[in-house]
């Protein structure tokens, strides 16, 4: 963690104490502030953070705090408050409840436009007697989860739609070290679809310490795809094709798994017939965190992280551009195999894999 706040400000201490960081903040400006709140409201393995004011452990500094904290709710226009204090140290010589009357009767007194609702409250000013007294007024959320680095590392099978992005979050939430790797059929496809790509990598990277993207393009393949496959299994042998080219990439930078957006029977290729066709090709596992997902809660969770905005721009994918009409449903494994093979596409993914584009994004 103290590696991620360094590279805002150097200066940034971070201590820990029965469940929580400390991240001082002296001398920092008020843009720094707010790059480290943006870093805050990103980091898995936190629930949430709080902009705290520290003072000394008496009645009257944290009456002063409180005081300072009123004058703002003022300012926000809002008029009820309510004073929530906590004590782990019971050395203190007043009790909680003694606090709340203290401080609430204090910050009434010199605000009489501020009223006490102890049960509807406009803002809530937390006070917390520890090692010293905190003292602050509203919490903001973190992805909550576990620390990133701490589940192993897994390949993103990145494409510009709203489904992969949020894959890659929701296992960097369980932990998860991403890296992505994107397929795509220049010139058939666009440079603006590339760019649409790493601005999705980069956003998903902000959940994950950074994330590096592996860019392959895939024209050679799929040309070869189109040409000789029976029309139906185009889109299950192209993803076979960038399973088997994932799974190698991963196989190099020790990746344990590889990702996807994929869910189940969104799309004629995720039937769970053709799932298997797909994944057949590798031995790695691979994940799906989306699997049982409607498209309404993914959208929901594209929109909260920040991804679909880019991931709606009409900018074709190499899948959506060569798919059939009328695409196999429930494709056979042995089949999908026989005819994957007889296109004899390794020599064409070894080459798209030499080639490869790497951006990195750090967080
Ligand atoms: P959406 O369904 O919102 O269009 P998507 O990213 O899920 O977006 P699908 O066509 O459903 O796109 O593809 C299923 C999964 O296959 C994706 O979630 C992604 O993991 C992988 N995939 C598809 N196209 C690519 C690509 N060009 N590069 C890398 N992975 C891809
Ligand atoms: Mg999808």
């Amino acid at each position: 963690m103290q590696s991620i706040f360094s590279k805002i400000n150097n200066k940034i201490k971070i201590k820990t104490t029965q469940g929580r960081y400390y991240l001082k903040l002296a001398d920092c400006d008020e843009t720094t502030a707010l790059k480290i709140e943006d870093a805050l409201c990103r980091l898995t393995g936190i629930s949430g953070w709080a902009r705290t004011v520290c003072c000394e452990k008496t009645i009257d500094a944290v009456i002063e705090c409180c005081a300072e904290e009123g004058n703002k709710i003022l300012k926000r226009g809002n008029k009820t408050f309510k004073i929530d204090a906590r004590r782990t140290d019971k050395s203190f010589p007043l009790s909680s409840y003694e606090i709340c009357c203290l401080a609430g009767n204090a910050v009434t007194n010199a605000f009489s436009d501020l009223k006490v609702d102890i049960h509807n409250p406009h803002d809530i000013i937390h006070v917390e007697i520890r090692e010293k007294a905190f003292i602050y007024c509203g919490t903001e959320k973190a992805p909550g989860g576990l620390p990133v680095g701490t589940a192993g590392r897994g390949l993103l099978l990145l494409s510009g739609g709203i489904d992969s992005p949020v894959a890659g979050f929701l296992l960097a939430c369980r932990g998860m070290s991403i890296d992505a790797i994107h397929f795509h059929s220049y010139p058939y496809t666009s440079l603006e679809a590339k760019e649409k790509v790493i601005r999705l990598s980069q956003i998903t990277g902000s959940y994950c310490m950074g994330i590096k993207l592996y860019i392959l393009n895939f024209t050679k393949v799929q040309m070869k795809i189109k040409e000789k496959a029976p029309y139906p299994w185009t889109t299950v042998l192209l993803r076979m094709a960038m399973m088997e080219a994932a799974e190698k990439a991963a196989f190099k930078i020790k990746s344990k798994c590889l990702i996807t957006g994929e869910s189940l029977s969104q799309v004629a290729s995720q039937t769970i017939e053709n799932l298997n066709c797909t994944q057949s090709r590798v031995k790695l596992p691979v994940l799906r965190p989306l699997i049982g997902f409607d498209k309404h809660s993914i959208i929901k969770e594209a929109v909260r992280i920040g991804t679909y905005d880019i991931s709606i721009q009409p900018y074709e994918d190499c899948c959506t551009l060569f798919s059939p009409p009328h695409p196999i449903l429930h494709g056979n494994v042995k089949e999908a195999n026989e005819i994957y093979e007889s296109l004899e596409l390794t020599e064409l993914i070894d080459e798209a894999l030499s080639n490869y584009e790497l951006v990195k994004n750090s967080f």
